[in-house]
């Protein structure tokens, strides 16, 4: 057990609709599973910030000391084009519109969805398994439900029979819908389709002849309904109930409400703990999405080439600007925003970088870091709020330029406890990085370039004295002239 797990740890529950205190399943461990993207197109940049959102909270378990196997799915196979099982599978559109086979598709985006990953500096989960990979076991799993009578066949597609679950069951537990509204809301949408009733859900589809990902099964050659992969892999790494899944906010219903049902369904376990929803990531007012166009994709704002943006921004100040927000709390994106949290980044990278020169004094002392540390975890187990924990690391950077001013003192042993908890939660904990942001980059590049001015003018009057010192003295602090024939560049150790 971690030192601070006796701390109490409460995490909103969407379940219940409170903040629970947390108990894990097994003590020290926790099984999480989070949904993870289907693979058909670059992940923007609301996509970016609910996976963020699961990377601080699998940090956090860490640093507590909990040994923690997360699971995050890739989607390469089942998701329609639309909730309602109809449409076609995102990834095969993709795949006949570029004419290329469908798992070029997979690995191309999935190919660019852990470089976005890496560049955010995300901690890997433990298991990354694909729908595909899992055919086995979803078909494993609709004979059982078949077997209980809880779902039927109809031309070649198994759908799951929602009212008749409902007899015995709460479909909606999760997301609040009654199913009496959603027979009414959904019935008109659902033209010819072969389900019994509207809110049924697909758990097997028939593939039609043009259709290219295509599996045997009892039934037809076909492709397992998208709600059944994460029920299939969450079990199989997880088990039959386990602590954590989470996902955005606008998987709740019908894709995780369907997981519950089905789970239940099959093995009579209420399968999740703790469901937990991320909040969306909107632009103008309006969720950033796919289909849309309604997004802005994360190289763009890393070079600045979008008419929203007047430049580029470092990944480190967009994860601080993410996690300036709680993560149950819709964020909107805008450039004054990200100006606004590029200035605040780079004033708490300064502060941590300013706190390996600070002298401590013997006995004199203006900063109680024990008092603060705790706030620091109060904020973090109040829901994993980060902007409070911000708010708290800012109290401690407002410190630190007075004691670099002479302004406060602070003892040895207070600052050993402000050095090791800002690192723990700046770097560990929020996963912020302290590379120089874009402004700094530039104002760097022109102080460098007038020193190659300064040495090539001392060259040309023959002063080798002054032209060696500058180069020298270069050296010194880690960046290496180099002189070609179109000039001299320079790189950075
Ligand atoms: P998808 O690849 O569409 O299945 O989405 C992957 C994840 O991103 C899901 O957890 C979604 O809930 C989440 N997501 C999609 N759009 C947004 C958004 N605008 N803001 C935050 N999360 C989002
Ligand atoms: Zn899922």
């Amino acid at each position: 057990m971690g030192k601070y797990t006796s701390n109490k740890l409460q995490i909103y529950n969407t379940l219940t609709g409170e903040k629970e205190v947390f108990k894990s399943l097994s003590e020290g461990a926790i099984g999480m599973y989070v949904c993870g993207p289907t693979v058909y197109s670059n992940v923007h940049l609301g996509n970016v910030r609910t996976f963020m959102s699961f990377d601080m909270i699998f940090r956090y378990f860490k640093h507590l000391d909990y040994k923690v196997r997360y699971v995050r799915n890739i989607t390469d196979a089942g998701h329609l084009e639309n909730d309602a099982d109809q449409g076609e599978d995102r990834i095969a559109k993709k795949a006949r519109l570029e004419q290329i086979e469908p798992m070029e598709v997979v690995q191309r985006y999935t190919v660019d969805f852990h470089n976005i990953l890496n560049t955010f500096n995300f901690l890997p989960p433990s298991i990354e398994p694909t729908a595909t990979g899992h055919i086995v076991e979803q078909i494993e799993i609709i004979k059982t439900i078949l077997e209980k009578e809880l779902a039927y066949e109809a031309n070649g597609s198994i759908y799951f029979d929602v009212l008749k679950y409902n007899e015995s069951n709460n479909y909606g537990i999760l997301s609040g819908r009654n199913v009496e509204d959603l027979i009414h809301n959904t019935r008109l949408l659902d033209g010819q389709s072969d389900k019994k009733n509207p809110q049924d859900f697909a758990l097997w589809k028939k593939a039609e002849p043009q259709h290219i990902m295509r599996w045997p099964s009892p039934w037809s050659d076909g492709f397992p309904g998208w709600h059944l992969e994460c029920t299939a892999m969450s079990t199989k790494y997880l088990g039959e109930n386990f602590d954590i899944h989470g996902g955005g906010m606008d998987l709740k219903f019908p894709h995780h409400e369907c997981e519950i049902a089905q789970a239940k369904a099959w093995h009579n376990h209420s399968p999740v703990n703790y469901w937990m929803h991320a909040n969306m990531l909107t632009l103008n007012g309006q969720k950033m999405a796919k289909s849309t166009g309604n997004n802005i994709l994360p190289a763009e704002i890393l070079n600045g080439d979008n008419d929203k943006l007047t430049k580029g921004f470092s990944a480190p100040v967009v994860r601080f600007f993410m996690m300036q927000a709680h993560y149950r709390s819709i964020l909107d994106f805008s450039n004054d925003a990200l100006l606004a949290s590029e200035k605040g980044f780079t004033k708490l990278m300064e502060a941590v970088s300013s706190l390996s020169k600070i002298e401590a004094t013997k006995d004199a002392n203006d900063f109680d870091a024990i008092k603060w540390r705790s706030n620091c975890y109060a904020a973090m187990n109040d829901d994993f709020n980060t902007p409070i924990l911000i708010a708290e690391l800012f109290s401690a950077v407002k410190y630190i330029n007075q004691i670099k001013d002479n302004k406060a003192s602070i003892t040895n042993s207070n600052l050993s406890i402000l050095k090791e908890t800002m690192q723990q939660f700046v770097f560990d904990i929020l996963g912020l990085e302290n590379i120089a942001t874009n402004d700094q980059n530039n104002k760097l590049g022109a102080t460098i370039e007038l020193l190659i001015n300064m040495r090539n003018e001392a060259r040309a009057q023959k002063d080798f004295a002054l032209s060696d010192k500058i180069r020298d003295e270069l050296i010194g602090i880690g960046i290496q002239l180099k002189d070609g024939k179109d000039g001299t560049t320079f790189i950075l150790d």
